[in-house]
């Protein structure tokens, strides 16, 4: 008898068709969309900085409020299945994007991994670039833009 492949489910669900647990799995906890971001007001072009929300806990990359995020913080953006359509402006790494472009995750994600050690490992988590937004006055904000290089930050001169 032969053994069935057993598939994970992110290879056999689409991202609109997965469970709440399912969803909240796929992200990898990387922070960087908790990263301030910058709008050209004529392209709409989004330009990342190393600035991060004031409510990331940097260490950790973990929301301090994620429950009642959205209270606390106005701009923040909960990431819905009915949105997988608009994901370009994440980070080209953000597993939610990976997932919906290349129909699989990368070989560091936790959910293959089994931890998050790999992700640490290659430096894939924003713990060793953020800035709290709340030191940099905004005025010096456009000297903090990023552009990604392989998932790692490059300064991105914008001016
Ligand atoms: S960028 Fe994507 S994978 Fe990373 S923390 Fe945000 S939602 Fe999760
Ligand atoms: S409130 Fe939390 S989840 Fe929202 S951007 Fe800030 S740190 Fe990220």
């Amino acid at each position: 008898m032969i053994a069935k492949r057993y598939e994970p489910f992110w290879k056999t669900t689409p991202l609109e068709k997965m469970s709440p647990v399912e969803w909240e799995s796929i992200c990898d906890g990387c922070g960087k969309c908790c990263l301030q971001k910058l709008q050209d007001d004529e392209t709409e072009e989004v330009f990342y900085t190393n600035l991060s929300c004031h409510q990331l806990n940097i260490g950790s990359c973990q929301c301090k409020v994620y429950e009642t995020r959205q209270d606390k913080v106005s701009t923040c953006i909960t990431l819905t299945p009915d949105q997988v359509d608009e994901f370009h402006w994440l980070p080209d790494t953000c597993s939610y994007r990976v997932l919906y472009e290349t129909k699989d995750l990368p070989n560091w994600h936790p959910l293959v991994v089994g931890s998050d050690k790999e992700m640490l490992r290659q430096g894939l988590t924003v713990r060793h670039y953020a800035v709290n937004e709340n030191t940099v006055d905004e005025e010096e904000w456009e000297t903090h833009v990023i552009k990604w290089v392989h998932g790692m930050p490059e300064p991105y001169d914008i001016i």
